[in-house]
């Protein structure tokens, strides 16, 4: 049983050696069941990733599939019938799936498993490219080096076209081990010939119509030799002055420079970075940045694109910064707060410093909206907010808590200097004239204290104790400041 297994899993393990081929290949059995499938099998005939093992190649219309049939002729030709209804020419062919025997000429045959290639020639098929026979048998000394050393190799090899002129496809032919790590065999994909060389006015034409800046600038010195118009845009300068100039003084950080170097090292490239370019002008722009090292003509160049990204940015800015501020008062709403809060506590945690916390509530304010009405009321509380900001020192850190109770956090003072503060908003609130539909009015607030207590001190707690610090100020008569004690 656990033998069994042991054999299994080897012949798992030897089977994945077809993954990385770049042709269809299966493991089939007898019954014509399908063991195992490479990816590029699945892709091939329009199968999710491990949906092929446990089908027949019959279902695909493929010929082989039965045991006993002949080697399918790999120059013939047949239709594979996809998953999706649609249809591609591929060439099969078959083979009986054996171990070599070290020292023996014949190999033995594994439990009547094949091994069956499918090379996609749908394109070939259709222009009518036919695989010249005759070039299989020179090279035959190739598939003798492969089966001894591995690898794989890639070379051209005559073609005859239907018309009865040649040309060249890419062959390429890759060794396979089985799982005692000996060769297997050797399988050969046949891929359409490219294009002989890259049009160059093709790809500048290409380049031209980009809506994202291009330029091609020279790695040796710098200099650049092609920019799109989208470039000369983005930049504010015609082409020709572009021409020539040194693509480092459109940076406008050098820092920033230094990152995209450091990611062009070794052949590298960058996408999608943040960078900031200048102007002609002088004015910045941010850009998203995607650099790649190519050869053009045989000159080492970077291509670079850019991305305005400035107007995208600026919107993502005033998002972040609506998504933390109270849309009311304008101050930092309760989550933000508490973030930035936790920050300063953390630091003063780091440094011994002492840190304070306030919260602030004004006094009877549901009979402000009583009486007012309740425009008035948010009114009265964004003059609140304005006015405890002007007291405030610019490091301390203001928040509103919900309704009318407001939170400060006052990084560096102890509980009886935020006393001095605190007694300063108090009184400027209560001096604070607010306009009302007829006449204006004032309001008073009250305000708990806590300082922060030991190393290992809560934002939750420190404000839990203001708040019983804010209730004592209440119970005394409010327009008060209370200071946290303990038994509070
Ligand atoms: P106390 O002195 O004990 O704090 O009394 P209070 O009336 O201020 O306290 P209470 O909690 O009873 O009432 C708070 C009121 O604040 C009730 C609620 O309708 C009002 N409120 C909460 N949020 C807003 C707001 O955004 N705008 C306005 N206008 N009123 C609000
Ligand atoms: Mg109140
Ligand atoms: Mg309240």
């Amino acid at each position: 049983m656990i033998a069994n297994c042991d054999a299994h899993e080897e012949r798992g393990a030897a089977f994945s050696v077809l993954d990385c081929l770049p042709v269809g290949v299966c493991v089939v059995a007898a019954s014509g069941i399908i063991h195992h499938a490479n990816p590029a099998l699945h892709e091939l005939l329009g199968c999710e990733p491990g949906g092929l093992p446990g089908r027949s190649l019959c279902e695909f219309g493929l010929e082989c599939c039965e045991a006993g049939t002949p080697v399918a002729d790999p120059a013939r030709a047949q239709r594979a019938f996809r998953n999706d209804g649609s249809s591609r020419w591929v060439t099969v062919a078959e083979a009986a799936l054996t171990r070599p025997r070290p020292g023996m000429e014949a190999g033995y045959e594994v439990e009547g498993l094949r091994l069956v290639t499918v090379t996609d020639v749908d394109s070939l098929r259709r222009q009518g490219v036919i695989v010249d026979e005759g070039a299989a048998q020179s090279e035959l000394p190739v598939a003798d080096t492969l089966l001894e050393h591995g690898g794989t190799r890639g070379y051209k090899v005559p073609d005859r076209l239907a018309q009865g002129a040649t040309r060249s496809a890419n062959l390429t032919r890759a060794a396979f081990r089985d799982g005692s790590d000996e060769p297997a065999g050797i399988l050969g994909s046949l891929r359409e010939p490219g294009d002989p060389q890259p049009n160059h006015e093709r790809l500048e034409a290409i380049l031209e119509q980009s809506p994202i800046g291009v330029s091609v600038s020279r790695r040796d010195d710098g200099r650049i030799i092609f920019v799109n118009t989208r470039f000369a845009e983005l930049i504010g300068l015609p082409r020709e002055k572009l021409i020539g100039s040194r693509a480092r003084d459109y940076y406008l950080d050098s820092h920033q420079r230094l990152r995209v170097l450091d990611g062009l090292r070794d052949g590298g490239g960058v996408t999608n970075m943040e960078v900031q370019f200048k102007r002609a002008d002088g004015s910045p722009f941010w850009t998203l940045f995607t650099v790649n090292q190519a050869v053009i003509q045989g000159t080492a160049v970077n291509l670079a694109w850019i991305y305005d990204y400035t107007e995208r940015r600026s919107m993502e800015e005033a998002l972040r910064d609506m998504a933390s501020r109270d849309p009311l008062t304008g101050i930092y709403n309760r989550r933000s707060f508490m973030d930035m809060a936790r920050a300063q506590l953390a630091r003063a945690h780091r440094f011994h410093e002492p840190l304070s916390v306030f919260v602030l509530d004004v006094d009877h304010f549901k009979r402000i909206n009583d009486t007012f009405g309740h425009a008035t009321g948010d009114d009265a509380l964004r003059m609140v907010a304005a006015g405890c900001q002007a007291i405030l020192r610019e490091y301390d850190i203001l928040g509103r808590l919900g309704g009318e109770e407001f939170v400060v956090v006052l990084p560096g003072a102890t509980a009886d200097e935020s006393r001095v503060v605190a007694e300063r908003v108090r009184r400027h609130l209560a001096r604070m004239p607010i306009e009302a539909p007829d006449g204006t009015f004032r309001l008073t607030a009250s305000i708990g204290i806590a300082g922060l207590e030991g190393a290992t001190d809560t934002l939750e707690r420190a404000i839990h104790r203001a708040d019983l610090a804010l209730y004592r100020a209440k119970h005394l008569g409010r327009n008060r400041v209370a200071v946290f004690e303990p038994g509070m």
